[in-house]
């Protein structure tokens, strides 16, 4: 089977949680993985886990909102490990406030990451892409992109990168590229830690108070969004693109 066998995968904001679970698992897939983060050091950490078990990794340190780190990255990623075919837009931050507290600096940081970071990310990596007539373009929205009390900028983000999806699909299909999104309910992670301290629960209490509003009665878990990459990513899915596809635990259903 083709799947990612000895394809290039970039994946942002890989040194931890979501893309670093999508990082080991398009690894162990068989992709050479190019694992980026703020920090070159946190990402070095998945780095030496794939490494750990005979997988392909380096580590870069970029900005995504960087238009410069972005290209450098994309390019010092091509050139040590011969292209670019997958990449995954799944760096993200969170400044959650009501709209009224909500600062100009919360709105720009969330927009930058998540929206510029996808846009600079998948326009230097789609040169890369046409050049070799394929590729796959996977970016994080979330379940959130429907509106969410507290996240006007992330809602919004979110919700972008579904529209920038469509748009990538429609533009680059004709170039064998497929451009595909993720909406993730909750899934066990710093982020979701971070968010649980600052509302004052534990992250036990998150986790039973969504895995109840479920029907598979469990909180999600990076392993689960890693599945749902790791056919987006898979060779034999380039007739579907432009879909975006919750990964939630039917959370949306009830
Ligand atoms: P996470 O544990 O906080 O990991 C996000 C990573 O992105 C961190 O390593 C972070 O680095 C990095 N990052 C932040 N800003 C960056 C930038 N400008 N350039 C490069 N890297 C940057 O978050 P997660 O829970 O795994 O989430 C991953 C993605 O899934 C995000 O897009 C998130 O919005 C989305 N998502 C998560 C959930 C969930 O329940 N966890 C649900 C729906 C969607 P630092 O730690 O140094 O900031």
């Amino acid at each position: 089977m083709a799947g990612v066998q000895d394809r290039v995968a970039l994946v942002t904001g890989g040194a931890q949680g979501i893309g670093a679970g999508i990082a080991a698992r398009l690894a162990a897939d068989g992709a050479k993985v190019a694992v980026l983060d703020l920090n070159q050091a946190a990402a070095q950490a998945t780095v030496d886990q794939i490494t750990g078990i005979g997988g392909t990794a380096i580590a870069l340190g970029a900005d995504v909102s960087d238009g410069e780190q972005v290209q450098a990255a994309v390019d010092q990623v091509a050139a040590e490990l011969g292209g670019l075919h997958i990449l995954v837009n799944n760096a993200g931050v969170l400044r959650d406030n009501l709209l009224f507290k909500m600062s100009e600096d919360d709105w720009t940081t969330v927009m930058n990451v998540h929206l510029r970071g996808a846009f600079l990310c998948s326009k230097a990596a789609q040169k890369h892409m046409v050049d070799a007539k394929y590729g796959r373009i996977i970016s994080m929205s979330s379940t959130s992109a429907t509106g969410n009390r507290g996240q006007a900028n992330y809602s919004t983000a979110k919700m972008g990168l579904q529209g920038l999806t469509k748009t990538l699909a429609i533009e680059l299909g004709p170039f064998g590229i497929t451009a595909n999104a993720i909406a993730p309910g909750f899934i066990e992670t710093a982020m979701t830690k971070a968010t649980a301290e600052r509302i004052g629960i534990t992250i036990e209490q998150m986790r039973e108070a969504n895995a109840k509003n479920n029907p598979v009665r469990r909180g999600g878990v990076p392993a689960d969004i890693a599945n749902a990459a790791a056919f987006f990513a898979g060779e034999e899915s380039g007739y579907v693109t432009g879909q975006v596809l919750y990964v939630d635990g039917g959370s949306e259903l009830v």
